[in-house]
């Protein structure tokens, strides 16, 4: 018998999340901030079915401003913090590499989101990634997700490259926005059906 398939939205961390400084690698659990939106949104996203999964490149590692442990008290404090707001976190996978590393695992490689796939059984078809980079959006492009570039974080200047409408489904202003981007697409798929198919989308 087969496993069921799960519906999943992952996100990014730095950016999408919570607030990012450019050019500061956070590194102390207690600066971590919220977007105010975050936790409505995430509750919206759980309402709704999803699984949520964050996909965060933490480079700082590579680089030797902090170590995996670190990382791993600044995502254990953000899961904890999104929890307590009842917007509870599937599982977080992070790439501890530098970009001249030659990993298989930092965005916009697709392993995070692979083995996350397999391990949760996603549907990706019927799955989203979100950020605020381009390397996101090429990320959930491999993995057959819907994408969306957020304009928090570093998603405004992205905009300006080249890259950044191909491989971007949605421009959403915030995780919020993106959130109830996501609500009226599922509809829409789910009306399309009901309708006998006629309105096949994909
Ligand atoms: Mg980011
Ligand atoms: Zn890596």
């Amino acid at each position: 018998m087969k496993k069921p398939l799960f519906p999943a939205v992952f996100l990014d961390r730095d950016g999408t999340l919570i607030h990012d400084r450019p050019g500061h690698y956070l590194s102390d659990p207690a600066k971590l901030r919220l977007y105010k939106n975050t936790i409505p949104a995430l509750r919206l996203l759980r309402k709704l079915g999803f699984r949520l999964f964050i996909v965060t490149n933490q480079s700082g590692i590579a680089r030797g401003y902090f170590t995996r442990a670190t990382a791993e008290k600044v995502n254990a404090r953000l899961e904890k913090l999104l929890a307590a707001g009842g917007a509870r976190i599937d599982e977080t996978a992070y790439c501890p590499h530098g970009p001249n590393d030659g990993c298989l695992c930092r965005k916009p490689l697709p392993l995070m989101g692979r083995k996350l796939i397999k391990k949760h059984n996603i549907a990706a078809e019927r799955s989203f990634m979100v950020g605020d980079k381009t390397s996101d959006m090429e990320f959930g492009g491999k993995l057959g997700l819907k994408t969306i570039l957020l304009r928090t974080g570093h998603g405004q200047t992205q905009l300006r490259k080249p890259q950044a409408l191909s491989a971007t489904g949605h421009v959403s202003a915030g995780i919020l926005q993106a959130a109830r981007f996501i609500k009226h697409e599922i509809q829409d798929s789910h009306n399309a059906d009901s309708h006998g198919g006629a309105a096949s989308r994909r």
